[in-house]
């Protein structure tokens, strides 16, 4: 059995409302990753944060207020600032777990994992101590680079046969978390392509199995602690 963990990054934006229709039409358990400031970019983006408690199947978490304004260099040189930009898009936005994943940087930093994958940077550090679980991603669906669902399906193959690849950190094994971006999905190919996937995988329900972020393992042996 495989655990897939499928986590949308940067919404809410314009593509929002296809991907949505697409992960309701499937009752897909998954999670999205929310820059505060696009909540408040126009008013189709404030209505579909609003939405959002609607679908049971997915929960929200946080990808930062600012999204680093895309200058990550600058960004990360102030530790404290990145620490209080996802303070300010957790107080603001007030969501339900306190689970982060860094703009435009695959960052594993959580509290109690002593992982050889955890990002020992200064940024990582803090945001963990300040309570934030910082989590990355093992597989990017890029729609770039791997064109199709065939193609990602023999991606997530890969990392299932290969045992920590440097390539591919999989981070826990048959558990997979998965990158995908709201704006993908303006894209009406990569929209079939979405649906190609989740009926596929849907069809082999003793081999793929969908799961929100929060029941990662090791945030659910935490609860268990
Ligand atoms: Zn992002």
């Amino acid at each position: 059995m495989v655990y897939l963990y499928l986590s949308f990054d940067d919404g809410p934006n314009n593509c929002s409302p296809n991907l949505l229709k697409i992960l309701e039409e499937f009752k897909v358990e998954s999670s999205f990753f929310i820059v505060g400031k696009h909540v408040f970019g126009s008013k189709l983006q404030q209505k579909i944060f609003k939405s959002y408690p609607n679908y049971s199947f997915m929960e929200l978490c946080n990808h930062s207020w600012s999204h680093a304004n895309d200058s990550y260099k600058s960004y990360y040189a102030n530790p404290d600032g990145v620490v209080a930009d996802f303070r300010l898009c957790r107080d603001t936005l007030k969501f339900s777990n306190n689970i982060g994943r860094a703009p435009g940087k695959n960052m594993w930093s959580i509290k109690g994992d002593s992982s050889r994958f955890r990002t020992k940077t200064v940024p990582a550090e803090k945001l963990r101590d300040a309570g934030f679980d910082m989590i990355g991603w093992d597989v990017d669906w890029d729609f770039n680079t791997l064109k199709d669902h065939q193609q990602f399906m023999q991606r997530l193959i890969e990392i299932e046969n290969s045992r920590y690849p440097k390539q591919y950190p999989a981070y826990s094994l048959g558990h997979i978390v998965v990158l995908m971006h709201d704006q993908s999905f303006c894209d009406a190919v990569n929209c079939e392509e979405l649906r190609a996937f989740l009926k596929a995988a849907q069809s082999m329900p003793n081999k793929y199995v969908f799961k929100k972020i929060s029941e990662y393992p090791l945030f659910s042996q935490r609860v268990n602690q």
